[in-house]
C-alpha cells in the first residue's frame, strides 16, 4: 500500500491509549480526564431533549462553519469574564481544541516550516501539526513558563511562523507563564514576524492565586489564535472548542473547516447552548474548583511525603498536572513497565518533538478518586524510590 509520503514519517501518537478507560484495580494518573461524577448529566440531558423537541427542524439541519450564533455570543460573554476579549464575530466553534489546532495547522505549516514548541508540551498537538511536517524548534519549560532568552535565540536564528503554547496550567507540566514572560513574547512576535496560538483549555480551572492576563487580551498587533474548549470544564465528549482570531485569519479558517468537516454538529450546539441559557456555567466550574483543588493537594502531599529528596514535584495552581521530574539519567518508561498494573502515568518521551527526555512524568490526578490518588501516589513514590536506589 501506497500511503502518502508524510504518513511514513509520521510515528502513531498514542493518544488513544492516553485516553482509554484504566483497566480493573489499575489507579491511572495517564489521560487527562475529567472525573465524570462532576459532568451535569440531567441538565445537558434537558438541554439537548429541547434542542430536538423545541427546534428539531432547524438543529437537524446545516447551520454554519462558524458555528451557532447564540452558542458563539454565550462563548464570548464566558471567555470575556476571565479576560479573555473574543466576540461572537471573532470566534468560530470547532470539534474541541483539537481541531482549532489542526486547522491551525492546515493554515501556517508547510513541509519545514519552523514551529517553536514547549518542551515538553501537550502530544495532540505535536500529533495535530505533524501531519503537516513542521520542523520543530524546542524551547524548554521554566517554573514561570517557556524560557525566553531561547527562544529569543531561536527566532533570532530561524525562520519561525508559529509558536504553540499553554501559558494557563501547561500540559504537561502545569506552569503558569508569567506577566513579564507573556510580555515578551508579544513583543518578540512583533519583532521577529511569528504568529502565536495561545492554547488554554485549563484556563478557569485556577485553585489559588490570580488568574494572569491572557496573551489575547494583551496582544494589540493581531498576533495571536486563542484556542480553548468546554472538553475540561463541562465534558470531553461534547467535542465541542473553539478558536477566536482577527477577522482575516478567521474568514481562512472557517473556509478550512468548511473543507474538513463543513460544520460542528448543529445538534450538539444547540444542546450546549440550551445548558448554558438555563445554567449557571461559572458556578459549575467553581464546583470543579474546589474539587480538583482537593484532589490535587492529595497528590502533590502524598508524592511529597514519599518521594525521595532529588525528585522535583510541582505543585500547580490549577489546571489537570502534576510534573515529576526525576534525576536525568532516570528512565520513567522503565519505572512504568514496572508499576503499571498498579498505576500508570505518562513518561516525558512522547511529551518532546525533538531530543526526547525520558526523566519526567506527567500525572493527572482529576479522574481517579481521592482514595484512589492517594493508593496510587503512594505505589508510585515508592516504585521511583525502589527504582533509584535498585
Ligand atoms: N489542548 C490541550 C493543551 C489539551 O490538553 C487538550 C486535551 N487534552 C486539547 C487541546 C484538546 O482538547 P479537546 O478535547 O477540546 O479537543
Amino acid at each position: 500500500m501506497q500511503y502518502a509520503q508524510r504518513i511514513d514519517e509520521q510515528s502513531s501518537s498514542n493518544l488513544e491509549a492516553l485516553l482509554a478507560a484504566p483497566k480493573a484495580g489499575q489507579v491511572s494518573f495517564a489521560g487527562g480526564l475529567p472525573d465524570p461524577d462532576l459532568f451535569p448529566e440531567a441538565e445537558l440531558a434537558t438541554g439537548f431533549a429541547e434542542a430536538i423537541s423545541q427546534s428539531g427542524d432547524t438543529c437537524l439541519q446545516y447551520n454554519s462553519a462558524a458555528g451557532y450564533l447564540p452558542l458563539r455570543e454565550k462563548v464570548a460573554q464566558h471567555l470575556q469574564r476571565s479576560g479573555v476579549p473574543a466576540t461572537a464575530d471573532s470566534l468560530m466553534l470547532t470539534q474541541g481544541a483539537q481541531q482549532a489546532l489542526d486547522l491551525i495547522g492546515r493554515l501556517f505549516i508547510d513541509p519545514g516550516t519552523n514551529v517553536v514548541v514547549e518542551g515538553p508540551t501537550y502530544a495532540g498537538a505535536l500529533a495535530a501539526f505533524n501531519a503537516y511536517q513542521p520542523h520543530y524548534l524546542t524551547v524548554p519549560v521554566r517554573p514561570d513558563g517557556m524560557d525566553m532568552g531561547i527562544l529569543k535565540t531561536q527566532v533570532q536564528q530561524h525562520d519561525v511562523r508559529l509558536v504553540y503554547t499553554v501559558p494557563d496550567f501547561q500540559n504537561p507540566t502545569g506552569t503558569v507563564m508569567s506577566l513579564t514572560k507573556r510580555q515578551q513574547l508579544l513583543a518578540l512576535a512583533e519583532q521577529y514576524d511569528f504568529m502565536i496560538v495561545e492554547d488554554a483549555p485549563y484556563r478557569d480551572l485556577r485553585y489559588k492565586g490570580v488568574t494572569m492576563p491572557s496573551l489575547y487580551e494583551l496582544d494589540h498587533k493581531d498576533r495571536v489564535i486563542h484556542v480553548g474548549s468546554f472538553s475540561k470544564i463541562l465534558s470531553p465528549g461534547l467535542r465541542l472548542g473553539w478558536l477566536s482570531a482577527n477577522p482575516e485569519l478567521l474568514t481562512r479558517l472557517i473556509d478550512l473547516k468548511n473543507g474538513a468537516d463543513l460544520e460542528s454538529s448543529n445538534l450538539m450546539m444547540r444542546g450546549i447552548d440550551n445548558y448554558l441559557q438555563a445554567n449557571d456555567l461559572s458556578a459549575h466550574i467553581e464546583q470543579l474548583r474546589q474539587s480538583y483543588a482537593r484532589k490535587c493537594q492529595t497528590m502533590v502531599t502524598t508524592l511529597q511525603t514519599n518521594l525521595p529528596g532529588n525528585v522535583q514535584c510541582s505543585n500547580p495552581d490549577g489546571g489537570f498536572f502534576v510534573w515529576l521530574q526525576l534525576p536525568r539519567n532516570m528512565n520513567t518508561e522503565t519505572i512504568l513497565a514496572t508499576c503499571s498494573d498498579d498505576v500508570t502515568f505518562v513518561p516525558s518521551t512522547t511529551l518532546y518533538a525533538s531530543g526526547a527526555d525520558k526523566s519526567g512524568m506527567r500525572l493527572a490526578f482529576t479522574n481517579p478518586s481521592v482514595t484512589e490518588i492517594k493508593r496510587g501516589a503512594a505505589i508510585l513514590a515508592n516504585t521511583i524510590s525502589r527504582a533509584m536506589t535498585g
